[in-house]
């Protein structure tokens, strides 16, 4: 990077928030930006249909987790960034869902700032916001949650056990991503921790996709469920009782209102 900030920097980097995977779920200024974009660095949570809406013939440069991302990588493509900026006016970092959740924009967004380059985060709709709606249910609702936790079932240094010590799920929806990896430790700890086995849980791949599946269970049986239906990344897990309303929404979706509350 030496050097870097010396030279003159016409560009401008946006790092943008993609949304979960459905299109029309990015936001008119994300698209507004990637229609203009002369360079985008993007990785693996954004969907080819998303890239389609760039200019032809632009650099679209790849530095997802196939290249086996880590802290060290994580400067390389620090350092990519920056060096765009010489080059190009309008320099694209494009990541899934909201750049602000879970997706180290805060170690961009310093080093470009650093390196004295004009810097933008457009937000995008996480992927918690996207299941919400893809599958009908809300994150909160005054009869079944009102708190929403978002955790991470990862840490820098492996999995976030911390996290689910001590933790109570009544009353609360809990959205765990990075978790699928985790998932038998991570029912296992919230049960140690005094929540019922009964506890409800939803795994989601691929939500908003068109590939989008949903599994539930409860926080004994879940394992086994994603096992058996071979779960891949990417999945979102929901834990609380709103997975709950969600099934019964599901239920009255499919015709069955009639039975539920007879007339
Ligand atoms: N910034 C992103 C989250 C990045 S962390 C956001 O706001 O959504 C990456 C995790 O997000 C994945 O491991 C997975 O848990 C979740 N995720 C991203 N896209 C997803 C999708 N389409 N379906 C299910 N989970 C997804």
């Amino acid at each position: 990077m030496s050097g870097i900030s010396n030279q003159i920097n016409r560009g401008k980097i946006y790092l943008v928030g993609a949304g979960p995977g459905d299109p029309e779920l990015l936001t008119i200024k994300a698209l507004k930006i990637l229609r203009k974009a002369d360079i985008v660095f993007y990785d693996d949570l954004v969907s080819p249909r998303i890239l389609g809406v760039c200019r032809k013939r632009i650099q679209m440069v790849y530095v997802g987790k196939r290249l086996g991302i880590h802290s060290c990588l994580q400067n390389e493509i620090n350092d990519k960034l920056i060096q765009a900026s010489v080059e190009h006016k309008t320099i694209v970092r494009l990541k899934g869902g909201d750049p602000s959740i879970f997706g180290r924009v805060g170690e961009e967004y310093a080093s470009i700032l650093q390196a004295g380059i004009s810097c933008e985060i457009i937000a995008g709709i996480t992927t918690a916001s996207g299941v919400a709606s893809s599958l009908g249910f809300p994150l909160t609702h005054r009869d079944y949650a009102r708190e929403i936790l978002f955790l991470s079932g990862h840490k820098k240094d492996g999995v976030n056990t911390d996290a689910f010590q001590n933790l109570n799920c009544i009353g609360k929806t809990i959205i765990i991503y990075m978790g699928l990896n985790s998932l038998t430790l991570i029912a296992s700890e919230l049960i140690r921790s005094g929540n019922l086995p009964s506890t409800r849980i939803a795994v989601i791949q691929n939500a908003t996709l068109d590939s989008e599946r949903v599994f539930t269970g409860n926080l004994e049986t879940i394992e086994s469920i994603v096992t058996k239906n071979e779960v891949k990344s990417p999945a979102i897990l929901v834990i609380g009782e709103i997975v709950r309303f969600y099934e019964e929404m599901k239920f009255l979706k499919n015709g069955c209102a009639s039975i539920l509350s007879p007339v």
